[in-house]
């Protein structure tokens, strides 16, 4: 590990706008973090128009927070061949893309190398995806035990969040903006469409929805520009397209068991009272 002469100690976050990264950007918010959002992860480089949307929303939360921005655009998904790899040399190993069982934390975290040095950051938080108990059984390639061994420039890496379900993420998020009078908009959806933050048509849409929903706020105040009949053709849709992984059926029974908390409340909202009986198996 090289020693940064200058001690000022600064910090860093991934930040892409989402539930884990937004719940990081919270948990970790007075020490100042620098916001570093990359394009070509998420947001594909070919779609500028969804670049620049990921921009301005990561400009409105600095501006909001009082804190500074990072961009990077990288090619890291491209110069290599993610499918052929995952073929050649994952099939029987894991059962798991190279992208997700591999590459995408270290990869990530490769990028903040420079800027760290630079910086003078000696702490750089990763977003975890899963928590405890959803890691258990997969073969994810970001967690703690991995992210957390990557050390550079007298940085250190913590993967932040992995003690949260992402029920408990959104609470954490809508409280916090709630306490200051604010709402923030949020990124959550993998479409990589045009310009929209979210298509409001996908399922990882919808459980994010209800995730922010359970909080008894405002969807449109959140990103979310839906309906009350979107609303209500949720379980319609995924009766069809759902994707029923071990970790998206616990994300769903998160879902319902908070709203069955208030199920007197829950039960007055006509557009979405079936989440309290939802259950993501049943076809
Ligand atoms: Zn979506």
């Amino acid at each position: 590990m090289i020693e940064n002469e200058n001690k000022k100690e600064n910090c860093s976050v991934f930040f892409s706008g989402g539930i884990d990264s937004v719940s990081t950007l919270v948990s970790v918010i007075d020490k100042k973090p620098l916001l570093i959002t990359i394009w070509g992860t998420d947001v594909w480089d070919y779609n500028t128009e969804g670049w620049s949307s990921l921009k301005k929303l990561a400009e409105e939360y600095s501006e909001k927070l009082n804190l500074k921005n990072l961009f990077i655009k990288t090619n890291f998904r491209k110069f290599i061949y993610e499918h052929v790899l995952t073929e050649k040399l994952l099939k029987g190993v894991i059962d798991d893309s190279w992208w997700r069982g591999i590459q995408h934390g270290i990869g990530l975290l490769g990028h903040v190398a420079p800027y760290a040095y630079k910086y003078n950051i000696t702490t750089h938080y990763i977003p975890a995806t899963l928590n405890v108990k959803s890691q258990k059984g997969t073969t994810c390639g970001s967690c703690p035990e991995i992210d957390e061994t990557v050390k550079y420039a007298d940085c250190k890496i913590v993967h932040e969040g992995y003690d949260k379900t992402r029920i408990e993420k959104a609470a954490h998020i809508v409280r916090y903006f709630k306490d200051k009078g604010q709402a923030m908009k949020l990124r959550v959806c993998y479409m990589d469409k045009g310009d929209k933050l979210n298509c409001c048509e996908c399922e990882k849409c919808f459980l994010s929805m209800m995730e922010i929903l359970s909080e008894k706020v405002n969807l449109k105040d959140w990103g979310f520009d839906v309906d009350e009949k979107t609303l209500k053709n949720i379980p319609k849709f995924l009766k069809k397209h759902s994707n029923p992984s071990p970790i998206n059926k616990e994300i769903w029974a998160d879902i319902v068991e908070k709203f069955k908390q208030d199920e007197k409340y829950w039960k007055k909202q006509k557009a979405v009272k079936w989440v309290l009986k939802y259950n993501p198996y049943k076809k």
